[in-house]
């Protein structure tokens, strides 16, 4: 009967360069959008070490720590950056997303929206890379089968650019169900369907620009969804960027708020099928500041919906 909102004010001190589309106006602008809803309030504890050794080695955790600057704003890749609150901003995203494996797990919520930033989906084993430090949706995954005892988990990465970094924290393990839907070609360049994984437990769809609702519904309802039955997860995880919004500046795929909607719904009642509805979404992109409050806002709604 509950929804958990799960965020921490600290995921605002990430800052960016001017101009830079992952920025604190994305939070600053989504969270209000939040506010009135029927939620279970949390606030993201900081991820501890075993966390984010789950899917990172230890020397990457030190090298992040060492990139933290005392001051201004450092360049770790050509579109990541860090700037002195950045490693709490990360340590909460990836430490929210872990505590709403926990809640979902415990029955204290039946399903989680993790509202943190940086995004997670493309830091890869040893690279912060695109926006993302720590692989958070991965972390989570992981705390579940290891922690948690859980044979089966499936995530589902539905921003518009494909998942690299969960791909590569994710496909050595057969029991993690991996599907990812993007523009390409596309940043980063990876995710063509030939790219199965070691155990065929990634499932890649590739979009063409101006991909536009009802196609994206097709595949969702006629590949998607057939697929994560059959691999009957006992936990869904969602990547959950709004950059295939119409309205997105980042990439040319054209979904409207209410295809998000239909997703959130559409997965949902597949986890009502399979997992007792257990469904832990994590925020990843979304640049367009009107976009992300409406698709983000409704996909919350029908979290909450879902739940009740
Ligand atoms: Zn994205």
């Amino acid at each position: 009967m509950t929804t958990a909102l799960i965020t921490h004010p600290d995921c605002l001190n990430h800052l960016t360069p001017d101009g830079h589309p992952e920025r604190v106006a994305r939070l600053e602008a989504l969270l209000p959008a939040l506010e009135g809803k029927d939620l279970l309030r949390v606030r993201a504890p900081l991820a501890e070490d075993d966390d984010l050794l789950l899917a990172h080695p230890a020397d990457y955790l030190d090298t992040i720590r060492a990139a933290a600057p005392d001051r201004g704003i450092k360049q770790l890749d050509p579109d990541t950056w860090m700037s002195p609150g950045s490693l709490n901003a990360a340590l909460r995203a990836a430490g929210g997303a872990v505590r709403a494996v926990d809640m979902v797990l415990a029955g204290e919520a039946d399903n989680a929206f993790v509202a943190c930033r940086p995004p997670g989906h493309h830091a890869e084993t040893r690279s912060p890379m695109g926006f993302c430090l720590f692989g958070n949706v991965a972390i989570a995954a992981k705390h579940a089968l290891e922690r948690h005892g859980l044979e089966r988990v499936a995530i589902v990465d539905f921003d518009v650019h494909h998942g690299n970094g969960t791909q590569d924290l994710v496909q050595s393990d057969g029991r993690i169900l991996f599907v990812s839907t993007h523009q390409m070609p596309l940043y980063p360049g990876t995710g063509a369907p030939s790219e199965t994984g070691p155990h065929g437990t990634v499932l890649n769809i590739a979009l063409d620009e101006g991909t536009e609702g009802p196609a994206y519904r097709h595949i969702l309802t006629e590949t998607i969804l057939p697929r994560l039955r059959a691999f009957r997860p006992e936990l869904l995880i969602l990547s959950s960027g709004f950059d295939a919004h119409a309205e997105d500046p980042l990439a040319g795929v054209a979904l409207a708020d209410e295809d998000f909607a239909f997703i959130t719904d559409q997965l949902c009642a597949l986890a009502a099928e399979v997992c007792a509805g257990r469904v832990v979404s994590c925020l990843e992109g979304g640049y367009d500041l009107g976009a992300l409050v409406s698709s983000g806002s409704l996909h919350v709604d029908r979290l909450i919906a879902a739940a009740g």
